[in-house]
């Protein structure tokens, strides 16, 4: 009998009657991480990591009913054995194990391989079924070192002061706008921050996450010298709206794991595109699947026939699971590939 099991409502655990990431409303939810498309309003009963609690508050409501499980701490449910696993995706974000009658599934959520100091790094967890996500799940996908990323922004942004320009970075801004916040060099100018990050900041910095200083960018007049110096991060939704006005001349940028298709950038009509995900490249994928010894393979979001094809290629049991879930690194319209714009 299959642990997990693809529903309407989400994916099921029949034994323990509960789902995990449900995209309808149901009594019992596991929640992996606080992205929207994950975690959804209307659930009667919440259980996620603790690491996770300040954020799913935050964005789902105080008064939600929700307990809470330290990685690696262990709760039994209708014989089902539950457990949380950092997934290095976003502050709080979990893998869940179950186990039940001897047998262990995985459910990866999203994950990313690279540790970024703003969450618990990945760890693989053996099972015997492992469903994974397959955001960036073709060969084309290979991330640079975030070093390197990193180093390409500070060049950015030390460009714009000595040309006297605001640099605004979009980027998602739970998640992404953190880890960029964690790994610029704060030494070079003050950074601003758009109304969607500032409170997300602060959920991190509570939980301990060093964050540099950050000023609400609503309490910079426009006239104000610190701005031709000034990083911005805001939410790709700020983009060509009339908060932008208040930057007067500036340069800007988009930092996500789409921004290796040369398309992406033209089409957002920005100066700058930085390669920066959150979730695994195709190797790091590969590299996760193999560390589990799982031998069946359910394949969630992302590019999922690919990802099976290649794991039955090698030998595993592969199968793709349909979800609703979505794409945590740019709005969805503007993120599907054509095939003209894959880089060779
Ligand atoms: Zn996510
Ligand atoms: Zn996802």
């Amino acid at each position: 009998m299959d642990l997990v099991i693809a529903r309407p409502e989400g994916l099921y655990c029949p034994a323990g009657d509960f789902y995990i990431d449900p995209w309808r409303p149901v009594e019992r939810s596991v929640i992996t991480h606080a992205h929207g498309d994950h975690a959804r309003t209307g659930n009667q009963h919440y259980l996620a990591s603790s690491a996770s609690e300040g954020i799913l508050r935050s964005r789902l409501g105080q008064d939600i009913n929700l307990q809470t499980l330290a990685y690696g701490q262990r709760l039994t449910h209708h014989g089902v054995t539950l457990s949380f696993h950092p997934a290095g995706h976003v502050l709080g974000s979990a893998q869940v194990r179950l186990e039940y009658g001897g047998e262990v599934w995985v459910a990866s959520g999203d994950y990313k391989i690279e540790p970024d100091g703003t969450c618990a790094p990945f760890e693989p967890v053996r099972c015997h079924t492992f469903i994974t996500e397959s955001t960036f799940g073709l060969p084309i996908y290979r991330w640079q070192p975030q070093a390197q990323v990193f180093s390409e922004i500070n060049e950015w942004w030390k460009g714009n002061i000595a040309a006297g320009k605001a640099s605004v970075l979009f980027c998602y801004s739970f998640g992404k706008a953190q880890r960029i916040l964690h790994g610029i060099d704060e030494s070079l100018g003050p950074i601003l921050s758009h109304g969607a990050v500032e409170p997300l900041n602060r959920v991190y910095r509570d939980a301990g996450v060093y964050l540099p200083p950050t000023i609400y960018a609503g309490d910079v007049k426009k006239s104000d010298p610190i701005m031709r110096q000034a990083l911005v991060i805001a939410p790709p939704s700020a983009g060509g709206s009339t908060w932008m006005r208040r930057f007067g001349d500036f340069s800007d940028a988009f930092a996500s794991g789409w921004m290796r298709l040369r398309g992406t950038r033209r089409r957002r009509g920005v100066d700058r595109g930085f390669v920066l995900s959150d979730h695994a490249d195709w190797p790091g994928l590969l590299w996760a699947i193999d560390q589990t010894g799982a031998e069946r393979v359910m394949v969630t979001h992302g590019s999922i026939g690919v990802l099976v094809r290649h794991l039955r290629e090698q030998g595993l049991d592969a199968q793709g699971f349909n979800t609703e879930y979505g794409d945590d690194e740019e709005d969805s319209a503007a993120a599907t590939p054509t095939i003209a714009e894959i880089p060779a």
